[in-house]
């Protein structure tokens, strides 16, 4: 472990987001980084710590901004220390900024997990993971048929007073809401005024929703196919003529943007595929979605808060819903992106930047993080060639994984 405020990182292939840069070289100071590229043009010094990539990627630290749990806590425990559980999980599995995601809930659970998550961010201390970069407001604006593996009592319609307030506490920076509720059009202009990424999510919203929607400033769609509309379940909901659905709304809009949970268990491999190559690697983010079974042996555990979130099992490569359905992945970006990586056409530098610059350019933060780029936070993964996490640092700072 190393506190040494001069790094370099060298003997790896660097990876840019738009290529890879083979025995490449990157300078940090101070926390920042100073300056990329190949290694027979950098001066060296004999103050820096030297940092060896064994001949493996020396790559941006990941940014998930869909992500609920692991370790055995959830962020609806509400409770600062199950935050620090989880945000240590993630930082083990190369995640260097984090978007703490809610589930439904009472209004209760939902404030002492967004207050929880407002508290360790201001801590700042590398020892509790990966960095808060803000809350994904998710739950508890689902559609009724659409709620999948979350508790169907904590799901309600938009309240403003409630959103208002949630707002107010500076923390949100992503917002979900299905676009079919009433009161949805409103929700999303309060959001995108507040400038989060505005997203539908657990939606049975039909074409003319979503064109609605997006006029009110929506842009991203959680987890694509699940528990989002078809064209058969808007038949099913809206009768003939067949209408477009969430899939082509996003498929037809460059401006949208989606998410695929690339665990190997949600999506089969020409979805990941057909996801990558129509959305483009600008507009597809990888993301975890991973709950608290994340490094946990196979059981029964809760999803969402733990004294009343509701039951699945996980068999240690995904959870399941008694009785159907899957409850979201237990596994971290670090598989996401070996899986694009080998399971798709997606070259390594575009695997990385799905789970690094695309979320971070999404939610307004890739001025800050997302890049290995000159004046950037020093936010940086050692990683095997077959993207096993080896060292993770985060503002220069090396997290220890014990
Ligand atoms: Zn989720």
């Amino acid at each position: 472990m190393t506190t040494n405020p001069y790094l370099v990182f060298q003997n790896g292939t660097v990876i840019l987001p738009d290529r890879i840069l083979p025995d490449g070289v990157v300078v940090c100071r101070d926390g920042r980084i100073s300056e990329v590229g190949e290694r027979r043009a950098m001066a060296t010094a004999s103050s820096a710590s030297y940092i060896d990539a064994g001949g493996g990627f020396i790559s941006p630290g990941f940014v998930d901004i869909h992500v609920h749990g692991g370790a055995n806590a959830d962020f609806m425990d509400g409770s600062e220390e199950a935050v620090v559980t989880v945000t240590r999980a993630h930082a083990r599995h190369g995640t260097t900024t984090i978007f703490p995601t809610t589930t439904t809930g009472s209004p209760e659970q939902i404030t002492a997990m967004l207050r929880s998550g407002q508290a360790v961010k201001q801590t700042d201390q590398v020892s509790n993971g990966a960095r808060i970069g803000g809350v994904h407001f998710y739950g508890p604006y689902f559609a009724e048929e659409k709620v999948g593996c979350h508790l169907r009592s904590g799901r309600r319609d938009p309240d403003p007073d409630e959103y208002r307030r949630a707002f107010d506490l500076d923390i949100i920076r992503v917002a979900t809401c299905a676009a079919e509720l009433p009161g949805a059009e409103a929700f999303y202009r309060e959001a995108s005024r507040r400038g989060c990424l505005v997203t539908c999510g657990h939606s049975n919203a039909s074409w003319t929703e979503m064109k609605r929607a997006f006029e009110a400033g929506m842009r991203h769609v959680d987890h694509f196919w699940c528990a989002m509309s078809s064209v058969p379940s808007i038949r099913a909901r809206l009768g003939t003529p067949s209408q477009g659905s969430m899939e082509q709304f996003v498929l037809m809009h460059d401006e949208m943007s989606t998410e695929v949970i690339a665990d190997g268990c949600h999506l089969a491999p020409e979805l990941l595929e057909f996801a990558f190559v129509m959305k483009g690697p600008a507009r597809l983010c990888l993301v975890t979605d991973a709950n608290r079974a994340l490094d946990m042996p196979p059981g029964d555990y809760r999803f969402g808060p733990k004294e009343d979130g509701e039951w699945f099992k996980s068999d240690g490569k995904v959870g399941f819903i008694p009785g159907g359905g899957l409850a979201s992945s237990v596994v971290g970006l670090d598989t996401m992106v070996r899986n694009m990586a080998q399971l798709t056409s997606a070259r390594a530098h575009e695997a990385v930047r799905m789970a690094s610059l695309t979320p971070a350019e999404r939610v307004g933060m890739d001025r800050e993080v997302g890049s290995l780029d000159a004046g950037k936070r020093a936010d940086v993964l050692v990683l095997s060639q077959e993207f096993e996490v080896k060292r993770v640092f985060m503002g220069g700072v090396e997290f220890a994984f014990g």
